[in-house]
């Protein structure tokens, strides 16, 4: 058995448990988004030497200069991208080390996620694939205008921030749909968008700390 995957036992099960019962706390309250968080091992994502903190909800560097969302935040979308319900396809911008987009692949059917960092993006191929979750398809692209080949996208995540939501990134998304990314520059908020018939509404959710958007594949 792959060594990581071997430090899966009874400590891990119960130091997850742990992080569940801090995210009910904070606020979250969707079962089937607390019982995804409980089942993937965050620590299978990061550098061994910071394994021991994999559990607390802090977000924690995966090299690149680039981090690994701190637990809340990426519970706290999926409720906001998941309103309850099933969710079909959905698109993520900005895969990183793969986790928001295992969590993902638990609470949708397939789940589109692209990366700029092309090692990031092997890495987190190799770590899904180790996990052995097959409805993730995960892309090395420039996502600033996200990923129109399997568009429109029932959910949309964007796990860095832009100062603005571009017009071609909305478009992919699916009447019925719903996004969820942080904007601005100094200060970030989270924001909301759905899609209906009539158009979109947008809402402003609470202050948020991401990685900027950078254009380009790197
Ligand atoms: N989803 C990750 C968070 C990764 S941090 C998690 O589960 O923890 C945000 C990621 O967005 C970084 O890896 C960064 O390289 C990537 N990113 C930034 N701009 C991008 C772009 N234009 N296209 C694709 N990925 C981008």
């Amino acid at each position: 058995m792959n060594l990581r995957l071997a430090g899966i036992g009874m400590t891990s099960a119960r130091t997850r448990g742990r992080l569940i019962e801090r995210l009910r706390a904070e606020g979250i309250v969707d079962e089937t988004v607390l019982a995804a968080m409980y089942e993937i091992p965050r620590h299978i994502f990061i550098d061994e030497a910071l394994a021991t903190r994999a559990y607390d909800d802090v977000s924690l560097p995966i090299g690149h200069g680039q981090t690994i969302s701190q637990p809340y935040i990426v519970a706290r979308m999926t409720e906001v991208l998941r309103n309850g319900k099933q969710l079909g396809r959905v698109l993520e911008i900005g895969t990183g080390c793969g986790y928001q987009a295992a969590v993902l692949s638990k609470v949708a059917k397939e789940v589109y996620s692209v990366e700029r960092i092309q090692p990031l993006y092997e890495r987190a191929r190799k770590t899904l694939r180790e996990l052995k979750i097959y409805n993730t398809n995960l892309r090395y692209a420039d996502g600033t205008t996200g990923l129109p080949d399997a568009a429109p996208y029932d959910g949309i995540i964007m796990a860095c921030a832009a100062p603005a939501l571009s017009a071609a990134l909305r478009e992919q998304l699916a009447v019925g749909g719903r996004m969820v990314l942080p904007m601005g520059t100094q200060e970030q908020h989270l924001h909301l968008i759905e899609r209906d018939e009539d158009g979109f509404r947008e809402t402003r959710l609470e202050a948020v700390k991401f990685v900027p958007l950078v254009m380009g594949k790197a």
